[in-house]
């Protein structure tokens, strides 16, 4: 058995269904024509570190710990979140003691490298370049690509200078990432899983939506454009490739599952949720802060501050009443909440609602209850119904990390409100979504949704199955079944509908076995500067 799990980052399934329509996806109309298509249920929230690693560990964001790309200070010991911080065994652990090699190709959150058997390069989410395991691999692959990149980041390549161009590079970039998987499976002559993920999609979606959505807010027809479908298409043809690959090295056919990590949406709306807890007297700002002397002379008592600002009560407001301190600089001003004042805030992206720490808003179950009310009554800006279901931590996640998820999670009925938690002068808490403002708002123009895809063809897999309500962390458990492999100690069982042959003669192997997340931290201050500064690259942090 040979199988392939190839991962098109961000691949929506509502945008995808449509272009299948159309015919312009013909590798993935093939896989879904010979064997299964269905949704893909994302992670809550719908992010990739936080989806990616539930595929690696076959865990809840509440078993791995992953919520973002940054821990909230207030809740985890760690900024940069990393593999190093997650909870949970990685499924390549079961496939090497059961004998089975694979390969993981730029699989975001696989950094630091863990020594695999077979290939590891490491992806998104981690430093440019990536790491590459094992020394032999290293070297190969950096010989013929000396360039390599987990993606092209958007920012640092100044994207809205040059559309054609930046969209000319995610598509090489998705050939770049095809050819180290075609490098990995001569590495590796007796590969039985391929996995790689092409990030290229995420970002054609993040920054093309409004030049190919006619309805988006922000659409110009003069710079109307279908690069994301372009994108969708480059890693259509590179899958082609890597299954004709496939087949003719190992002389058998691979089963292959194309999916997605989670869908992209346009946004038309941003819910500003701190600007709505500041309004409705939840969240206190900062007037007076040390923070604009961060990373100059006094940058150690800039840190005190934001240690005092974080647990200490009464500390913001007594600063207020000093006025020859300065004033917070209004932008990513988590550090310029007054926490002993605030009751609630957002954090990260997804609707993630935290409630306060250091105001004793966390130990009161009356004030959640409240919250939730207020925050179920919100009204979406153009139809007036309800915009959010508001679910509470205990019905999203379960496991040990419980302590560090959010307490409440806005998910939009409508998929093109998007929920971001920074600090900005924003007119109001809704606003729609007419300028895209790179420079200043990143100026992404779609947004993670909820529903990813997954196609499957191929030895193993059931014909004509289109389960409704398959979810991204039962994948580690259905790859390690067409191995023979009964995972345990998962939060995702195998997706029966789509496999062919029940459950046959399978071994079982356990997740678990001391995997705890590392308290060390992974980067260098410096490092983690760089690392965050390309996260913002897509509003991130
Ligand atoms: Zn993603």
């Amino acid at each position: 058995m040979r199988v392939l799990a190839l991962g098109m980052d961000g691949a929506d399934y509502d945008l995808v269904s449509s272009l299948l329509g159309e015919g312009r996806l013909p590798t993935l109309a093939r896989l879904a024509g010979e064997g299964s298509y269905a949704p893909l249920r994302s992670t809550v929230p719908a992010v990739t570190p936080t989806a990616w690693s539930s595929f690696l560990t076959g865990l809840n964001p509440g078993g791995h710990g992953i919520f973002n790309f940054t821990a909230n200070p207030n809740r985890g010991t760690h900024r940069m979140e990393s593999a190093a911080s997650r909870r949970g065994a990685p499924f390549w652990r079961m496939l090497g003691a059961a004998g089975l090699r694979s390969a993981f190709v730029t699989v975001p959150f696989t950094y630091p490298a863990e020594a695999v058997d077979g290939v590891v390069v490491t992806g998104y989410g981690g430093p440019e370049p990536p790491q590459v395991l094992p020394e032999a691999a290293r070297e190969r692959i950096l010989a013929a690509h000396p360039d390599l990149v987990t993606a092209r980041h958007p920012m640092k390549e100044r994207w809205w200078e040059d559309f054609e161009a930046y969209t000319a590079r995610l598509v090489e970039h998705v050939g770049q990432i095809a050819d180290v998987c075609r490098l990995a499976m001569e590495l590796e002559p007796d590969l039985s899983l391929l996995c790689v993920d092409f990030m290229s999609s995420d970002h054609a979606g993040h920054l093309a939506y409004a030049r190919l959505d006619p309805e988006h807010p922000a659409h110009d027809p003069a710079q109307a454009g279908d690069e994301l479908v372009r994108v969708y298409e480059a890693v259509d043809r590179a899958c082609s490739e890597l299954i004709d690959a496939a087949r003719k090295r190992y002389g058998e056919e691979p089963t292959v599952l194309l999916l997605s990590d989670h869908g992209m949406k346009p946004i038309h709306w941003t819910f500003h949720v701190n600007r709505w807890l500041e309004e409705h007297g939840h969240l206190r700002y900062r007037r007076r802060s040390l923070q604009p002397l961060r990373g100059g002379r006094l940058d150690y008592a800039a840190k005190v501050d934001q240690r005092l600002a974080r647990t200490r009560r009464g500390y913001g407001r007594l600063l207020d009443r000093l006025p020859a301190l300065p004033r917070p600089r209004s932008e990513r001003a988590f550090a310029d909440i007054d926490f002993g004042s605030t009751r609630a805030y957002g954090f990260a992206t997804g609707g993630q609602v935290y409630l306060g720490e250091a105001s004793g808003a966390l130990a009161d179950p009356r004030y959640l209850d409240r919250l939730a009310e207020e925050l179920a009554a919100v009204r979406h800006p153009a139809t007036g119904e309800p915009a959010f279901a508001v679910k509470r931590k205990e019905e999203l996640f379960r496991g040990p990390l419980l302590a560090k998820a959010p307490e409440l999670v806005l998910l939009p009925h409508d998929e093109r409100i998007h929920v971001e938690a920074s600090r900005r002068p924003w007119q109001a808490a809704f606003e729609r979504h007419e300028r895209l403002d790179p420079q200043v708002g990143y100026g992404y123009s779609g947004h993670h949704g909820l529903t990813g895809i997954l196609a499957a063809a191929g030895p193993g897999i059931a014909f004509g199955a289109a389960p409704e309500g398959a979810e991204i962390t039962q994948l580690p458990a259905t790859i390690c079944r067409l191995f023979g492999l009964e995972l345990e100690g998962v939060d995702g069982a195998p997706i029966e509908e789509i496999l062919a042959d029940g459950r046959g003669d399978t071994r079982r192997v356990a997740a678990a076995g001391g995997q705890t997340s590392g308290d060390e931290p992974v980067y260098s201050a410096e490092e983690e500067a760089v690392i965050l500064e390309r996260l913002r690259d897509l509003g991130y942090e």
